[in-house]
């Protein structure tokens, strides 16, 4: 039997399982939002490689933004490791925030510190960095410190 050239053949249907995996490419390729512009610099993952259609659709690889780290995922997720520094420095934070002052009630100072360290204490609070209760014990150990 004679082959002829790919270009002399009938296009042929394609097969179902391969279709499903054509479609599923075509829904990745829409699904990749184009957003390059809204995630710059930020710590999330761009695309930097290929669709991975083995892990599913709108799948690709990625990288982040800020560390460089590189996965697999959906373009425009949080980067793992990015978060977890961003906890780390956050734990460092509550940790120096929850810190009274290193101050003598006979200081001259004292109450002045003290207040200010008081009034660092609710912006964390506000800011999410403390929790209310942990402020409250922070601020009572050191009252009873004092005394
Ligand atoms: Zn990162």
């Amino acid at each position: 039997m004679k082959l002829s050239p790919y270009w002399q053949t009938a296009p042929q249907p394609i097969p179902a399982l391969e279709r499903e995996w054509v479609e599923g490419l075509l829904a990745a390729m829409a699904l990749a939002p184009d957003t390059r512009d809204d995630y710059t610099n930020q710590p999330v993952g761009m695309i930097c490689g290929i669709a991975r259609p083995e892990y599913g659709p709108a799948i690709y690889d990625l990288q982040c933004q800020i560390c460089e780290a590189t996965w697999s995922g959906i373009p425009g997720d949080p980067c793992w490791w990015c978060e977890r520094s961003i906890e780390i420095q956050l734990e460092h934070q509550a940790e120096l925030l929850l810190t009274p002052p290193d101050v003598d009630r006979d200081d001259i100072n004292y109450e002045a510190k003290m207040r200010g360290w008081s009034e660092r204490l609710a912006r964390g609070v506000k800011a999410e960095i403390i929790t209310e209760q942990q402020a409250r014990n922070a601020s009572r150990a050191a009252d009873r410190r004092a005394v």
